[in-house]
This record gives C-alpha cells, sequence and structure tokens, in this order.
C-alpha cells in the first residue's frame, strides 16, 4: 500500500501541505512512517448522518487532494456513511459491528423530541450515536449542526449538538455551512499521526482553523477603515467596499475563510459579495438573524452611515438578485435563438 501512496503525486501534495501545516517531523515520510509502518490495515472511520442537509458529506467528497476515491482507497477505510455511493462505503449499519476502534464523524444534528424522528435502520439516531462512541477513538462533530445545533435546532425537531448529548467525551468541532473540505482531510491527518486532538478554544474548535477574525484578513478592510460601505447592489462602483452594512457578520467570526477560501482556494462568501453569516460560531443562525441586517453598530462609524436602514437593505439585495436572475434568463434565451 506504501508503493502506491509514493505513485500518486496529487496524493503527496496534499501529504506535504498537511505535514508542513501541522508540523510533523520528518515530513511526508514521517507521516506515512508512523501511520502506515506498523499496521498494513487502513485506519477505520465511520461517519454518521443525522438531521443535516447531507451538505457535510458533499464536502468530504469535495476534497480536492487526494480526491475522495485516492483517499478512501489509499488512507482511511470508511466503513459506513449511509449517504455515501456503495464503492465507497457501507450502509449497512451492521457492517462496523466488529470494528473496536475507529474515527468517528458526525454530520447533523440530533430531535430531542418525538422518537420518531430521524430514525435510521428503525433506530433514533441519538441512541446510534451514543452507541458508536463507547468504541470511539476520537469524535468529531462536521459542520454547524452537528457542532452546535444549526438550522434543525431551530425548528420543531429541537435538536442537539453532539456535546449537548455527550458530556463526558472530548468532542472536536468542525462548524462552518458546510464542513470545509481542508478541516476534514487536515484533521483527518493530525489524528491518524499524532494520536490527539489539536488545540482547541473555548468552543472546542481546533486553534488552527478558527483562532483569527475574518474581519482581521478580510480583502475589504481597508473600505471598512475608510468607511466605504456598499449600500446599493445595483451601484457598480460599490461592488468591492465592505459588505458591514448589508449585513456582513465578519467581525463577529472567527475562521480561516478569509485567507483559505472555498473551491480550490477560488472564492468565499465575502469576495462573492454575500457578506459573512457568521457560521462558524455558536448558535448560528438565531444570533446573527435576520442576515442581512447589521448588529453591532460599531462605534467608530459615523451616525451618517448608520443611518442607512436594514429594510433598504433587504429591498436592495432582492432587486440586485432578481436582477441577476433577469440577467441569465436572458442570456439563455439569446443562446436559444441562436
Ligand atoms: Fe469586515 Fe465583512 Fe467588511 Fe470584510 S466585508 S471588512 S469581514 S465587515
Amino acid at each position: 500500500m506504501i508503493a502506491s501512496l509514493f505513485s500518486r503525486r496529487d496524493f503527496l501534495k496534499i501529504l506535504a501541505y498537511g505535514a508542513a501545516l501541522l508540523g510533523i517531523r520528518g515530513g511526508v515520510q514521517g507521516f506515512i512512517d508512523k501511520v502506515f509502518a506498523e499496521d498494513s490495515k487502513r485506519p477505520t472511520l465511520v461517519w454518521l448522518s443525522a438531521l443535516s442537509c447531507g451538505g457535510c458529506t458533499e464536502s468530504f467528497f469535495a476534497i480536492e487532494e487526494p480526491d475522495a476515491s485516492e483517499l478512501l482507497f489509499n488512507v482511511i477505510s470508511l466503513r459506513y456513511n449511509r449517504l455515501t455511493p456503495e464503492d465507497y462505503s457501507n450502509k449497512d449499519f451492521s457492517a462496523i459491528s466488529d470494528e473496536d476502534s475507529y474515527l468517528l464523524f458526525v454530520e447533523g444534528s440530533f430531535p430531542q423530541t418525538d422518537e420518531g424522528f430521524c430514525l435510521i435502520n428503525g433506530e433514533p439516531a441519538e441512541k446510534l450515536l451514543k452507541d458508536l462512541l463507547q468504541r470511539a477513538e476520537h469524535t468529531v462533530a462536521v459542520g454547524s449542526c452537528a457542532s452546535f445545533g444549526g438550522i434543525p435546532s431551530l425548528g420543531p425537531a429541537r435538536a442537539a449538538s453532539v456535546s449537548d448529548i455527550v458530556k463526558n467525551k472530548n468532542v472536536i468541532n468542525l462548524p462552518t455551512c458546510p464542513v470545509h473540505p481542508d478541516h476534514l482531510i487536515l484533521i483527518i491527518m493530525h489524528l491518524l499521526y499524532f494520536g490527539y486532538a489539536p488545540e482547541l478554544d473555548d468552543y472546542q474548535r481546533p486553534k488552527m482553523f478558527f483562532k483569527n477574525l475574518i474581519h482581521d484578513s478580510c480583502e475589504r478592510r481597508t473600505h471598512f477603515e475608510n468607511q466605504r460601505f456598499l449600500k446599493d447592489f445595483n451601484d457598480p462602483s460599490q461592488s468591492d467596499y465592505c459588505l458591514y452594512l448589508v449585513g456582513c457578520k465578519g467581525r463577529q467570526t472567527n475562521s480561516d475563510c478569509s485567507k483559505r477560501k472555498w473551491n480550490g482556494n477560488l472564492s468565499w462568501c465575502v469576495d462573492c459579495g454575500a457578506g459573512c453569516n457568521g457560521c462558524a460560531e455558536k448558535n448560528f443562525y438565531t444570533r446573527f438573524s435576520p442576515l442581512f441586517e447589521t448588529q453591532d453598530k460599531a462605534s467608530e462609524l459615523s451616525e451618517d452611515v448608520l443611518k442607512f436602514g436594514a429594510g433598504a437593505v433587504a429591498g436592495a439585495s432582492s432587486v440586485w438578485a432578481a436582477n441577476k436572475i433577469k440577467e441569465r434568463l436572458q442570456k439563455r434565451e439569446n443562446s436559444r435563438e441562436v
């Protein structure tokens, strides 16, 4: 197996990147020697999905280097995930009954009302979580729902996070909605190599990903300092301005999104003009809604700037969105005519 690892350049690339970021002694070779030298069996990953949209499983398959198939065939063995194709994983829960220990990754939150919600193989998801925890070497709450309850915690299910349910185990929280693919691969590497969790903050998030405020390394920060705020989505001259007055929560959110970006370092929410929604923080979404309104009135902003109303923002953003859709539809029509 190690030979097959060496044969893949892109696989080595992510190992090299991860090894450097995690400070692994001996780099890639050090990682391979430690993780694979003594035991030819691939480490086991068990992935439990409760109340979720499935977006975090999609993030797992968006890990770029190595791609998901390489990760699953060369590095780890995904023994259970009911959302993945059968080539990659087992959908049958009994497949893990003979596993002594594994990494347990949990996606989604757990209903706290009727037991009829969220049954897996006829069992309440919360019962399966408690059963699985007994043999889990490490437990990772993947995404905002598993970490802090997320959107399902707002509805009739009043769903709870993994940490709400599991009081006596250390849980690593990897919020953002969905989880970042880089965070997934790097936490897997860290747990396999070091055998313990990285340093965590007060919300049990790895400091290596969630130490800094988004606002501090945002590309629109100069505009914030100079009080150039986007107020009209229809005005192209404002398109690069700070999104604070249209609800950006980058001043209240710790995450490396502004540096790491998404989709292979291509872009991120603020870059797209959407503002940060605060999905890396505890009690997202209640704490930050309405998403298009400013909550912390920064004392350094002038009265004139703050007079700008949230209603105007919501109206402007919906007009902006409607115009975009109209433009796209028009383009589609034009291409049909050709
Ligand atoms: Fe800060 Fe958001 Fe403005 Fe960026 S867009 S500078 S994160 S308030």
